[in-house]
């Protein structure tokens, strides 16, 4: 079957980006969050990305206002039954994802695909809940999503060969670089890149270096485009913490343990570059 809507839930940086993509790529676009508020200001982000598109040429002011009346915005996922494809991309809780995909999977057309954009949960266990395993699958993101190639395209135990065909073929579609990796917890990138972030933290704490001077020699030293810390910020240190909770837990390994700054840090709701303070203070307007 042709896919011609995509449903998004979670209107947060990875949503709002996933949603972006998809309207550039022609979709239709139905974007699912629990408020109104968020809603709007997701529709504004996605807005504001691809009028930066229109200033650079990429895309003509047509395009543009064709692109936003290509997206409609619900709080309801019974408004799903007309997506032919679904990313998942709310809070990384596997409590919510688990009730979020009973849902989709009461909403969605029994045939379509359900994918997450989960950095680090079980796809074969979010599966488990729906009666179309076979058709759930992880589609990992990059962030931030129009500027990063990168799909980590992850199979559960029962996802089918032809979902990830699918899936493959839709990643390609919308610009992306998709590459496989399997279910383990963290799949690849968050593998390797979480503890590296939750070091960078302990230098922290343990007063090893300032914040800006971990950052510059990492950039410099190691040659990355940006420090574990600002990387850390930029992903939303929820999400870090999170993260580092499965790869613990999951992997009973305590080489995993967040560090105790991460989490202070995020008690205190300074949750990097979205509320405006994390390791660094930003100007949020
Ligand atoms: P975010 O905090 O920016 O956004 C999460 C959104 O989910 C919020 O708008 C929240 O209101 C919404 N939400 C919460 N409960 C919901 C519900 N019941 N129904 C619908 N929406 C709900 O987080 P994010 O950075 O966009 O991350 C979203 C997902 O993407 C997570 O699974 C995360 O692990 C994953 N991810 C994040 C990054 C990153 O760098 N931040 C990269 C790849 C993948």
């Amino acid at each position: 079957m042709e896919i011609r809507t995509i449903g998004v839930v979670g209107g947060g940086q990875m949503g709002s980006g996933i949603a972006q993509v998809s309207l550039m790529s022609g979709f239709n676009v139905v974007l699912n969050d629990v408020s109104d508020e968020i809603l709007g200001k997701s529709r504004a982000v996605i807005g504001k990305g691809l009028d930066i598109l229109v200033r650079k040429e990429k895309i003509t002011a047509g395009d543009r206002t064709r692109m936003a009346e290509n997206l409609r915005t619900t709080r309801n996922l019974s408004d799903f039954s007309s997506c032919d494809f679904v990313v998942e991309a709310a809070t990384e809780r596997e409590d919510l994802k688990l009730s979020l995909f009973r849902e989709l999977d009461a909403s969605v057309p029994a045939g379509n695909i359900l994918a997450t954009n989960t950095s680090s949960l079980s796809i074969t266990r979010i599966a488990s809940v729906t009666a179309r395993p076979d058709k759930v699958i992880g589609m990992h993101f990059m962030n931030p999503v129009p500027m990063m190639k990168l799909i980590e395209v992850v199979r559960g135990v029962r996802t089918s060969t032809e979902t990830f065909d699918r899936t493959m073929e839709l990643a390609r579609t919308l610009g992306k670089e998709p590459v496989p990796a399997n279910d383990f917890p963290g799949f690849v990138a968050n593998r390797i890149l979480l503890p590296m972030i939750n070091e960078a933290v302990y230098a922290l704490m343990e007063g090893v270096g300032k914040a800006e001077d971990i950052d510059a020699i990492m950039r410099m030293g190691a040659n990355h485009p940006m420090g574990p810390l600002a990387l850390a910020d930029l992903i939303g240190l929820d999400t870090c913490l999170e993260i580092l909770k499965v790869l613990q837990e999951e992997l009973g390994d305590p080489k995993y343990r967040p560090c105790p700054l991460l989490r202070k840090t995020v008690e205190a709701g300074h949750l990097g570059k979205k509320t405006g303070r994390g390791f660094y203070v930003y100007d949020r307007a």
